[in-house]
């Protein structure tokens, strides 16, 4: 029998699916009344090394030796974090804390997370009220190099998983560049018509509370990618009202307020407490 190979991954358990708000009343040709729509501005602070590849190899000088080294996705000569993988990693982490469908067959009515973040069903799609942006490297940015196994596909499907730090034993083989912890990335958060529950357990699958930093990029199961987000101002409307500048104090109230206005539904403390032991920041 071959050894297991050594992985990072604990399973996620159940949470009640949730319903989300069906399409009718969430409607994108309007502003509704008492929903928040426009940007949120988020700062992306690496706690590990952060892998946003390109694809692209550049041969580098590694030890007196040249080696080709996987690059990073850059924009004007500068690291990008693509909003697209942002988006799919939240979106994950709503699935799991928020009770969404499993992507299999159909999802109707809608899903908590298929009503924010869109679905494909045969002919049939719904865009979605929730977006990133591509977030830029501010000034600050530091590269590094890092060394990951060959990833492989599991034996067999395991289901919604958090990854924890990189297990033991696994010898680092390819070598890339990566984002390191100092640097800032700034991005936006779109929304469309999201209410304060909604807007909250969105914020919350960011780690808003503070007690955990999503795992962006790739080499996940080598302990890369936990990301500090942070809020930095908003600009947005509630309702048909005109768009308004939010932030200091009255920014950071808006977001306890988000934060607790959404019910987590029943399982999800637990799957919360995973997140926290796998990608804790406290
Ligand atoms: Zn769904």
């Amino acid at each position: 029998m071959p050894e297991p190979t050594p992985s990072n991954y604990v399973p996620l358990g159940r949470v009640r699916r949730q319903d989300g708000a069906p399409r009718d009343q969430v409607t994108l040709e309007a502003f509704l009344p008492g929903r928040w729509s426009g940007s949120l501005v988020l700062t992306y602070s690496p706690v590990d090394p952060v892998r946003v590849g390109s694809g692209v190899l550049f041969p580098q000088p590694v030890r007196g030796q040249t080696e080709l080294v996987q690059d990073v996705t850059l924009v004007r000569g500068k690291p990008v974090l693509p909003g697209s993988s942002v988006k799919g990693a939240v979106r994950s982490l709503v699935e799991a804390i928020g009770g969404g469908c499993d992507l299999q067959g159909t999802c109707q009515p809608l899903c908590v997370a298929c009503s924010l973040f869109g679905t494909v069903q045969g002919n049939d799609s719904w865009k979605g009220r929730v977006g990133f942006d591509d977030a830029l490297a501010a000034k600050d940015v530091k590269l590094g190099l890092a060394r990951l196994p060959r990833a492989f596909p599991p034996k067999a499907t395991v289901g919604r998983r958090a990854y924890g730090p990189a297990p033991e034993g696994v010898r680092g083989e390819d070598p890339y560049f990566v984002v390191m912890p100092g640097s800032t990335l700034t991005g936006r958060l779109l929304v469309h018509n999201l209410d304060d529950a909604e807007l909250g357990l969105v914020l919350t699958a960011c780690g808003l509370d503070g007690s955990f930093a999503p795992r962006l990029g790739g080499g996940k199961y080598q302990g890369l990618g936990r990301t500090r987000i942070a809020v930095t101002s908003a600009r947005l409307r509630q309702g048909p009202g005109r768009p308004r500048a939010l932030r200091g104090a009255e920014l950071d109230e808006r977001i306890s307020l988000w934060l607790g206005a959404w019910q987590p539904p029943e399982g999800a403390d637990k799957v919360l407490g995973v997140l926290r032991q796998q990608m804790g920041v406290r």
